[in-house]
């Protein structure tokens, strides 16, 4: 889609390029959301390319994922045996749509989208990923994947503010996980995803939750005393439209939860998406 507002392209190499930001300056990654959109708001794209944060990297504390780093390139990499839980990340590109799609657009992209039914959000959350995320002036500050999408399309992020990198804590990487996802049609909007996370030796159980509900939401416990969505926090709001009444996405949400966890603690494989 032509672009029609846009005046301005920059391609800087370092942040120390985009000190002077303007509140109608957009960052550009993958662009496949961007150019997919009319975007009346828009003067100035600020290309990402060039800053190369594309690092998928494995460090003693766990994995680093750059904000650029292409989501197909996730199912390439080869990650340490132990690490059961990369095949969640794997699951959130292969859910997301189609191979043209996951070979353009950016594991940062997705999560600054921020879309109700974004497939890395739960996914995320259920790991306990953090944000690296970088002011204008450089100055790094990190936030909990939970308390980054505050409702569908609205981030924290502050303008000019950009996400640089993912971290996964190493503990949380040997974890199995089971990525549930519910559309009212086989390639529709979810309106459900429930990413289970489960700790065999210490039975803890985290469902990182996404599309049913406004934003992200993190429910943990013990396998035997979590009582599923009504674990939910009372303040959760879930989503009413025409693809689901609230009432809906609550039940498919406990659905999705139990069925995570019995595939997670029977070792029988169940479908991904229903
Ligand atoms: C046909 C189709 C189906 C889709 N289905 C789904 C779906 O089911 N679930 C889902 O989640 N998404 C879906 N999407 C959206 C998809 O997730 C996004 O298009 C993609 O992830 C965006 O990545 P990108 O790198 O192309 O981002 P861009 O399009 O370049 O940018 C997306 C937004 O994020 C901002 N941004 C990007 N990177 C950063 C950063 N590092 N820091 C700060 N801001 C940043 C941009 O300014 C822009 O506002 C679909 C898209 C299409 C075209």
């Amino acid at each position: 889609m032509d672009l029609y507002g846009v005046e301005t392209y920059l391609q800087p190499k370092s942040l120390q390029e985009v000190k002077a930001w303007q509140s109608d300056w957009n960052w550009l990654a993958g662009g496949t959301w961007i150019f997919n959109q009319a975007q009346p708001q828009v003067k100035t794209l600020v290309d990402m390319e060039k800053f190369d944060w594309t690092e998928i990297e494995i460090t003693p504390e766990g994995l680093t994922i750059g904000a650029t780093c292409i989501q197909n390139d996730l199912l390439d990499f080869s990650f340490p045996e132990s690490w059961t839980a990369t095949e969640a990340l794997k699951d959130a590109v292969r859910e997301l749509a189609s191979f043209k799609l996951s070979h353009a657009a950016t594991v940062g992209g997705n999560i600054c989208l921020a879309l109700s039914a974004s497939t890395f959000a739960p996914v995320m959350v259920a790991l306990d990923a953090s944000y690296e995320i970088w002011r204008p002036n450089g100055e790094p500050y990190f936030v909990d994947a939970v308390d980054f999408q505050t409702a569908p399309q609205q981030t924290i992020l502050q303008p000019g503010e950009v996400l640089r990198r993912i971290k996964i804590p190493a503990q949380n990487l040997q974890w199995q996980t089971s990525f549930k996802r519910m559309a009212v049609c086989t390639a529709g909007y979810a309106i459900a995803i429930v990413v289970t996370a489960y700790h065999t030796q210490t039975q803890q159980v985290r469902f990182g939750i996404a599309g049913s509900v406004r934003s992200p939401q993190l429910v943990t416990g013990e396998l035997g005393s979590i009582s599923l969505h009504e674990q939910m926090p009372p303040s959760v709001e879930y989503l009413e439209d025409e693809r689901g009444s609230t009432a809906y996405r609550r039940h498919v949400t406990g659905v999705l939860m139990q069925r995570g966890i019995t595939e997670l603690t029977t070792g029988m494989k169940g479908d991904r998406r229903y």
